[in-house]
């Protein structure tokens, strides 16, 4: 049977991709220690457990006051208070401020009872003077300006009311969130265990990348690209090696890696109709095959279902195709598994810049956008083959030529999707 195409029909992208996305869901809950958090994904809602700030205080080092004693203060006719307390971060203030007093107040330090604003020191006239490390409090302070009611004060719960929910469910956690974590002494979060995806690769003619190349082999590059697009969307890669052209070998690893207990297993090579492309036929016998081959350029023969019952997509072998395949169907797969729910696609229009063609299946093809009179321009990187991996590399999108679609004029708009990664959005304005 291997080699023949079989029964199964050839299906459209989305419909493909929405039988596969249907198999699929989020994983189970796990506990990681903060420092560990970083782009996990949150299980749970987090809500504050604070008000933030914890306390009122000074954003500024300077004088808090009573905003109503300076109301006429000027440079030539400063308002003179005394100086009763030394208020440093991290210390109470001991007394009640009365009318006329200041207290020398610290950025982040507790605004006394009484006080209603703080002066910076900066309109004092112990800015420069007395303004250094171990200043002694002095005795009055001179203010040149007024300041309201509130001025470089931050209230107790201004950011955050104690109960408010901060971050999410699905929350990819970023530096930023994690910072506000730990602001609230949160320790370890709730977060989805990351997707497990058991990868190898087949045919005779891969050699691991550590070993000369023999006349007629090259190098498994799939499983190292493969990886590390698992890795980018969350999930672990388990790496399992390479599958000779033969039977018992591609059931040996799919039989290794249903012992893992993997969420999904993904293949390159070996899925097409030549005479040693054994994998589908495996998984048919093992399993149950759903469905094989896309309408889609690169990156037809495709494979979807399962070993005994784990998911399994058997991914064509050209690097391009794999590449494709993987950013077509696996990554929504695994963003789903992962939890995550948001965009995770950085989708533009971009206008061609030279006539494309096609050959009506739906093409994914390399292009290089650059911005001209401030819309995102398109040009091909060069041979289209599914085997050329350089103009892949040289690409920072894929353009989407719908299926049905032989040959588009210059200028049309098309769908691209960016492949660069921290890509910066402001070089590529949307446009209406
Ligand atoms: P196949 O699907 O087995 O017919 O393979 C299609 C093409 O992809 C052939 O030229 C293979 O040599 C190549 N290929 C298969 N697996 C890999 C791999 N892991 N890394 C790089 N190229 C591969
Ligand atoms: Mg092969």
């Amino acid at each position: 049977m291997a080699g023949s195409t079989g029964s199964y029909a050839l299906l459209d992208v989305s419909q493909a991709r929405q039988r596969l996305l249907d198999y699929f869901s989020p994983t189970s809950e796990e506990i990681v220690p903060l420092n560990e958090s970083h782009g996990r994904i949150l299980a749970r809602p987090i809500e504050s457990t604070l008000d933030l700030p914890v306390f009122t205080h000074s954003s500024m080092d300077g004088f808090a006051v009573h905003a109503v004693d300076l109301r006429e203060a000027r440079k030539d006719r400063p308002a003179v208070l005394s100086v009763v307390e030394d208020i440093p971060a991290g210390s109470m203030p001991q007394a009640t401020l009365e009318s006329r007093q200041a207290a020398r107040i610290m950025t982040g330090a507790v605004l006394p009872e009484g006080a209603d604003a703080v002066v910076p020191v900066e309109f004092t006239d112990h800015f420069q003077t007395d303004s250094r490390p171990g200043a002694a409090l002095p005795e009055a302070v001179s203010i040149f300006r007024a300041v309201q009611p509130g001025d470089y004060v931050r209230e107790r719960g201004q950011d955050i009311k104690q109960g408010a929910q901060v971050l999410a469910t699905s929350t990819r956690l970023r530096p930023q969130d994690i910072g506000l974590l730990a602001m609230l002494g949160i320790t370890q979060v709730s977060v989805r265990r990351r997707p497990q995806v058991a990868l190898f690769s087949s045919g005779d003619e891969l050699v691991p990348i550590d070993q000369p190349l023999r006349p007629g082999s090259i190098h498994d590059s799939n499983a190292y690209s493969l990886a590390a697009s698992i890795a980018r969307d969350g999930g672990q890669a388990i790496y399992l090696g390479i599958a000779r052209d033969r039977e018992e070998s591609v059931e040996f690893l799919l039989e290794e890696a249903a012992d893992r207990k993997v969420d999904i297993i993904i293949s390159s090579a070996g899925v097409s109709v030549g005479a040693f492309d054994f994998v589908r036929e495996v998984v048919r016998k093992r399993g149950e095959l759903q469905f094989w081959r896309v309408n889609m350029r690169p990156g037809k023969p495709l494979a979807f279902g399962f070993f005994k019952t784990i998911p399994f997509v058997g991914l064509p072998g050209n690097p391009v195709s794999a590449f494709v395949g993987y950013e077509v169907f696996l990554r929504p797969a695994i963003i789903k598994m992962s939890g995550f729910t948001g965009q995770f696609r950085n989708v533009r229009r971009v206008r061609l810049g030279e006539e494309v063609e096609s050959d009506g299946r739906e093409s994914y093809l390399r292009a290089r956008i650059t911005e001209r009179d401030g819309y995102p321009v398109a040009h091909l990187t060069g041979h289209q083959g599914s085997g050329n991996l350089l103009s892949l590399v040289q690409a920072n999108a894929l353009l989407i030529i719908p299926s049905g679609v032989k040959s588009l004029p210059i200028n049309t708009e098309v769908e691209a999707w960016l492949i660069d990664e921290g890509i910066s959005w402001a070089r590529f304005p949307d446009h209406a």
